[in-house]
């Protein structure tokens, strides 16, 4: 019987394994549309000083809007729009759109928009990036371009790409820190203006164990090589004050603010953005 029920088993994994299967390849079919049909969006999310609560950048997420699945969540579909090389388009797009968003803020504003390997990889990328900074009126020293420890390993070339969009002014944050491999290699290699502790450890600071520790140290660490400091995943209070002991400069999380449209977005700086105060709040209505 056990035999049976164990044979049973393998039937149903490698059924789901196969539905699971279809399912992506249905998205990755219906992504190469989604830009054309308008189901693309982006949502945006407050980057704060610790020390005075104030609103620093805006990091742009986007967000995909399925006719008929509904919202599909982005660490889902990103993989499977660089796997296809959808990512490339879709990239040019966010890029783009968070520029001629962030054009409307006030100056001392600026706006965080990731970047995939691919994209890195891509001959044109950096003239595409100086050209879009120049058709929305933005100057390059509004934009930090997020770009992870996974898209510097898959890129042989990624130093003298970063040398060449330092060189056009625009900032580079290493996002998701501490979850790839080979962090500090890549510290030594390549010089980053911030540096993104992954929310893994920001999260588990007040728990018992050594994320605390770990994010102390990184803090340290970022200030031996001048970048500052981003904690991500700030939900609660007492994170924030642990994140403040510990050496960030900023946070990013719910505590401030949930991703908002960017209508949301607007009216967020005119109560609390520059000059103001980001009080912890929970706005309703995330995207
Ligand atoms: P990320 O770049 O690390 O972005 C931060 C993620 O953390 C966002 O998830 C954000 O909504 C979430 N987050 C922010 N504060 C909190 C918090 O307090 N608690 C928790 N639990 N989560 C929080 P999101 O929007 O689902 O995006 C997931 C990932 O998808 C992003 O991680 C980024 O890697 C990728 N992504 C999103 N938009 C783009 C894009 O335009 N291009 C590329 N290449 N990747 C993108
Ligand atoms: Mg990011
Ligand atoms: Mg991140
Ligand atoms: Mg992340």
């Amino acid at each position: 019987a056990a035999k049976k029920a164990g044979g049973a088993c393998i039937v149903t994994a490698s059924e789901d394994f196969r539905r699971d299967l279809e399912f992506r390849r249905r998205l990755q079919r219906d992504i190469l549309h989604a830009s054309q049909r308008n189901e693309f969006d982006l949502a945006f999310q407050p980057i704060v000083d610790v020390g005075e609560l104030r609103a620093h950048s805006f990091e742009a997420l986007l967000r995909w809007q399925h006719p008929e699945l509904g919202r599909i969540p982005p660490d889902l579909f990103i993989p499977l729009a660089e796997e296809s090389g959808a990512i490339i388009e879709i990239g040019r797009f966010v890029l783009d759109r968070a520029l001629s968003i962030a054009a409307n803020w006030p100056a001392q504003l600026t706006v965080s928009v990731n970047v995939s390997a691919l994209q890195l990889s891509e001959k044109s990328f950096v003239r595409m990036v100086r050209e879009t900074l120049k058709r929305n009126g933005v100057p390059a020293s509004r934009l930090i371009l997020e770009i992870t420890e996974t898209a510097l390993i898959k890129n042989a070339n990624a130093g003298k790409i970063l040398d060449d969009l330092r060189r056009l002014g625009v900032g580079i944050a290493l996002d998701d820190f501490g979850t790839g491999y080979a962090s500090m290699g890549y510290l030594q290699q390549y010089r980053f203006d911030k540096i993104k502790i992954d929310k893994s450890f920001v999260s588990t600071m007040n728990e018992e164990g050594k994320s605390a520790a770990i994010v102390r140290a990184i803090c340290a660490l970022a200030k031996e090589i001048s970048a500052t400091v981003v904690a991500e995943g700030i939900e609660t209070e007492e994170l924030l004050s642990l994140v403040g002991a510990a050496g960030c400069d900023f946070g990013q999380g719910y505590l401030f603010a949930r991703p908002m449209s960017a209508l949301q977005t607007a009216l967020f700086i005119e109560k609390n953005g520059w000059g103001g105060v980001a009080t912890p709040r929970r706005p309703a209505g995330e995207m």
